[in-house]
């Protein structure tokens, strides 16, 4: 497999290609799912993908990547998520393996981007903190340098599925002096070192998707430091870019509109001429949705940069599936609030999960409201 040069196929025969194989290869019965995914469920497809070379499409050749261009990855990433293929823990993948090929040392890299690739190594992102989240360069998390190790203090939350990871990414502050952005600088640690304590928060869907992670004189050696002392920020900032562009996509609001209609369908509403309205209002937005999203991804396929109006993407995306999901639990009725997969009117539909599960997308990556300020002041030039 190694020796195909994907990005001299013609599109559609990749496609094909990556269609096959998720087709094929992954588990019907995760399709879709409506929580976050645990990486002792997603191991065995990580390793079917490992296998086939295709868990890292980002990385280069000689790291075991796939070294897709902009235009193939967008291919790829759409044909898993058409298919409702979960992401697993993959930032080791798609931020601490490109962070490391562009700032880490031999060692780092030596020790590291293989074990990352396998899924020996499992990362979990730490960089929230409380007052700390929009305003993300306000992190306190100190760590202080005596003789060969930082000793770091403090505390990190809303870390994804920290109490399944090895290793821990992590912005800390090494110079209280400096200006916000400056002074911060990003360590990569065990998840197990002494002086660490994780504690999984429960959502209000009862998964502990999300944990506190608590740093009580642990001591790392400098030479877990990725890039320069106090410049963390912009190792950090440098990969957020396709960010947007991967949740504003319309597949899981397109997803819960089949579920909809379907249920809709079954109870017989299409005769009903205020559900019809609505259905029919909602269906309109998401297909205005898909086009402007088929719209960046030409952008990215021609290798164009994306500029900051693509904040438009993510709060659209985000608020028409929270819309969805709400009508698909009004929609249910005295059925919609009961917990879990259950028949209604002869369909199998679980109306709580999704709706549960779009709740925290008007938050992550980036609020509603920030994506709104980066709207008005970049793209409409407002005053601040
Ligand atoms: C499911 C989930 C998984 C996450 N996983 C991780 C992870 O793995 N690692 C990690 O480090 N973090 C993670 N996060 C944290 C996430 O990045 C933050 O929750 C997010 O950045 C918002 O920060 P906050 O929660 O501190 O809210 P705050 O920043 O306190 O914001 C509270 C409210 O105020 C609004 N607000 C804030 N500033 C402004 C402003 N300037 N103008 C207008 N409105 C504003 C916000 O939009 C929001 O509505 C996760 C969050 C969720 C929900």
């Amino acid at each position: 497999m190694a020796e195909i040069d994907y990005n001299a196929l013609p599109d559609a025969d990749f496609r094909a290609m990556v269609r096959e194989f998720v087709e094929t290869e992954y588990p019907q019965d995760m399709r879709f799912l409506s929580r976050r995914i645990r990486m002792d469920e997603a191991r065995p497809w990580w390793n079917k993908l490992v296998k086939k070379g295709w868990i890292a499409p980002n990385w280069p050749r000689e790291l075991g990547g796939m070294a897709l261009d902009p235009g193939k990855m967008v291919i790829y990433l759409e044909e898993m998520e058409r298919h409702g293929v979960m992401r697993a823990a993959d930032q080791g993948i798609t931020q601490v393996g490109p962070i490391l090929m562009k700032y880490g040392t031999d060692a780092q890299k030596d020790y590291f981007l293989e074990r990352t690739r396998t899924g020996d190594i499992i990362w979990a992102q730490g960089y929230s903190e409380p007052n700390a989240g929009s305003d993300l360069a306000n992190l306190q998390t100190s760590a202080v340098i005596e003789g060969d190790e930082f000793v770091i203090n403090g505390m990190k939350i809303w870390t994804s599925f920290a109490q399944e990871s090895t290793h821990i990414y992590l912005l800390v502050r090494t110079d209280r002096e400096a200006k916000k952005q400056k002074g911060i600088s990003f360590l990569l640690i065990e998840s197990d070192l002494p002086g660490i304590t994780i504690r999984p928060i429960r959502n209000i869907a009862g998964h502990e998707e999300f944990c506190q992670v608590f740093f009580d004189n642990v001591r790392v050696p400098r030479d877990r430091l990725v890039g320069k002392l106090n410049e963390g920020w912009t190792v950090a900032k440098a990969l957020l870019g396709h960010e947007r562009l991967n949740i504003g996509s319309p597949r899981r609001p397109q997803y819960a509109l089949m579920r909809l209609e379907m249920l809709a369908r079954a109870k017989g509403l299409m005769d009903d001429a205020g559900f019809v309205d609505r259905f029919v209002a909602i269906k309109l937005d998401l297909e205005d949705l898909a086009s402007l999203y088929g719209r960046y991804v030409e952008q990215v396929k021609r290798g164009e940069p994306l500029g900051p109006d693509v904040s438009q993407l993510k709060i659209w995306a985000m608020e028409v599936w929270q819309q969805l999901t709400d009508l698909l639990v009004e929609t249910g009725a005295e059925d919609g609030v009961i917990e879990g997969a259950h028949d209604v009117a002869g369909v199998e539909l679980d109306f709580l999960a999704p709706f549960y599960y779009a709740r925290p997308g008007t938050i992550y990556g980036g609020s509603s409201e920030v994506q709104r300020n980066i709207l008005s002041k970049y793209v409409l030039e407002l005053p601040s």
